[in-house]
């Protein structure tokens, strides 16, 4: 017999797959944008927005920035929800970007706050080179357009997408990231980000838990995604999302399975970015699959969640 056969039958013993629903949608969401990195809504909005849809604990996970955290910690607390501190480190791993994100980590733990300020100079200079290969096909205006969309925020391959939707230089952002955000095309650049050790390193350092985000969106191939989870937990990696906007039904369990091979909890958000701008709204995500362990398992903020699963 095939050694995945063998893995297989000895899965459908050992889970009960008929357990595996993905319709129930769920009150926690640990993976969100506001405006101080490419979200559409303020911190508070964002948290109120959250409110109105049902959510009861929350992060907010900005790209590689903190600063929206204590705004949105006010807000969510005079709502009663329960909120989380993140953040999303744009990592390099094997030349590849990962994003790494963090929970519960503290947003006055200096050596990240300093590392997090290093990786967004890193961000304005790759900013100009994004725009002067955009201004090398004729697309005019960019660095200050984008600019002048993300205000005094970080500068992100979204921002450059929604000058040019909003300039009519292209329909939407989606055919923007198509012709010209991506690797090869004239507005993508290579960069280096964090090294993964030092993000997992300064997250663990600063309490809090380090996660890989959306894991199906790499293009790393079995060996490789492997290598990843396995390099991330040696260096103290605790978790990786399994539900996400960016993943498919089927990847819920392939990465459910993926975390139970490496001993790894599982985590869930909705990469919310804004009305229209996410693959799915908040509070209308999947619950967890049952074989996972779920990374709030021994928070406080979340202790009514487990209530409802001993239920
Ligand atoms: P950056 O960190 O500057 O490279 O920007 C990455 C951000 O661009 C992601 O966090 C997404 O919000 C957005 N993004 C990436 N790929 C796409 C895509 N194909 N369509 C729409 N937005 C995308
Ligand atoms: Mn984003
Ligand atoms: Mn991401
Ligand atoms: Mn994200």
């Amino acid at each position: 017999m095939r050694l995945r056969t063998v893995f297989l039958l000895k899965y459908a013993f050992t889970h009960d797959c008929s357990k595996h629903t993905y319709f129930m949608s769920t009150t926690i969401d640990l993976h969100c944008h506001s405006t101080i990195s490419d979200g559409l809504y303020s911190p508070e909005q964002l948290v109120a927005y959250a409110h109105q849809q049902g959510i009861k604990v929350l992060a907010l996970t900005d790209h590689d920035d903190m600063g929206g955290l204590h705004v949105a910690r006010a807000a969510a607390e005079q709502r009663g929800m329960q909120f989380i501190n993140g953040v999303e480190i744009s990592v390099t791993w094997k030349k590849r970007t990962i994003h790494i994100v963090g929970l519960k980590v503290d947003p006055e733990y200096a050596p990240l706050k300093s590392a997090l300020a290093e990786v967004r100079e890193g961000r304005l200079a790759r900013a100009k080179l994004i725009a002067e290969g955009l201004e090398a096909v004729g697309l005019e205006g960019c660095f200050e357009g984008a600019q002048a969309i993300a205000d005094s925020s970080i500068l992100t391959r979204s921002h450059f997408a929604r000058y040019l939707v909003e300039a009519g230089y292209v329909k939407d952002v989606k055919t923007v990231f198509k012709k010209y955000m991506t690797k090869g095309k004239p507005g993508f650049v290579e960069h280096e980000w964090m090294p993964l050790a030092q993000a997992v390193g300064l997250i663990k350092d600063s309490g809090g838990t380090a996660v890989i985000a959306h894991p199906g969106r790499y293009d790393l191939g079995r060996t490789n995604m492997h290598l990843l989870m396995h390099e991330f937990r040696k260096h103290g990696g605790e978790a990786i999302e399994v539900v996400t906007g960016s993943h498919t039904p089927p990847q819920y369990q392939q990465f459910a399975v993926m975390a139970h091979k490496f001993s790894l909890k599982a985590s869930l958000g909705s990469d919310f970015h804004g009305p229209g701008m996410s693959y799915i709204e908040m509070g209308r995500i999947a619950d967890l699959p049952r074989n996972c362990v779920p990374v709030w398992q021994d928070w406080a903020e979340a202790a009514y969640l487990q209530e409802k699963q001993a239920n």
